[in-house]
């Protein structure tokens, strides 16, 4: 009962937000609640109303439009960053690289979402890559201690972005998907960054250019009317957590 009164909270939610997504609705089912069983009485009453899920926040504000799919069913994960990639081939898609990564011997595909530009997806859509829904770290920046993996969401542009330029629906698609994590995530915009900006490569590509997209997606939620999380906030957050915390909660979700 309560997981019907939660999906048709999801449909009305989905509806009210003009969403145009035809994703299977069982992919956004909540986690099962186990606090027992409801108990209905003889005499009809009015259900209470239904608050979605925490972690099935969806953008409600105007002007932020997010898209149903990228909300994961899995509690989220305490992401840091937001770590921008380019493809280096000049077609692809998820279905793709996803071959490609489980034949490198990767768990599955390594990012968590991969923007296309026309030649295997459309040109800007957005694919959520299977991590993605699981809130599973990713396999897309690696370093010594693994942090950007560890806690940074990986997004892939379609695209060599060294000698060609990712297309204005590719970055539109990005600033708007970058905007939405920042705010649920609470990812301040200095905290998005181009693999580049953690170890030495040239990914994402000469011409993608991660200052502009971190006023694209910062503009995004000013027109919003949402304050954007300041780096001084964030490095506080980061003061009060301590890793071996999380460090347990990490190995039961690996
Ligand atoms: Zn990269």
């Amino acid at each position: 009962m309560a997981r019907y009164l939660s999906l048709l909270s999801i449909v009305f939610l989905a509806a009210a937000s003009g969403c145009q997504s035809n994703n299977n609705l069982v992919e956004n089912i909540p986690a099962p609640n186990f606090n027992g069983p409801t108990v209905l009485s003889a005499v009809a009453v009015a259900p209470a109303p239904v608050q979605p899920a925490p972690q099935l926040k969806l953008p409600t504000r105007p002007g932020l439009v997010g898209d149903r799919a990228w909300i994961p069913n899995a509690p989220a994960r305490p992401w840091k960053w937001i770590v921008i990639h380019h493809s280096a081939t000049p077609s692809g898609g998820a279905v793709r690289f996803d071959k490609e990564h489980r034949a490198k011997g990767w768990d599955e595909l390594g990012y968590h979402f991969v923007i296309g530009n026309g030649t295997d997806t459309g040109n800007g859509q957005v694919e959520v890559g299977s991590r993605w829904p699981k809130q599973k770290w990713g396999a897309h920046a690696k370093t010594p201690d693994n942090r950007f993996n560890d806690y940074g969401i990986g997004i892939c542009l379609v695209g060599d972005f060294d000698i060609e330029r990712p297309t204005a629906q590719q970055l539109q698609s990005l600033a708007k998907l970058t905007a939405y994590l920042m705010e649920t995530y609470h990812i301040p915009a200095s905290n998005i960054l181009g693999h580049r900006d953690t170890k030495p490569t040239d990914c994402p590509g000469r011409n993608l250019n991660v200052a502009q997209v971190r006023r694209m997606a910062s503009q995004i939620l000013a027109d919003a009317g949402i304050p954007e999380e300041s780096a001084q906030t964030a490095a506080a957050t980061e003061l009060l957590d301590d890793p071996s915390d999380l460090e347990g909660i990490l190995q039961t979700a690996r």
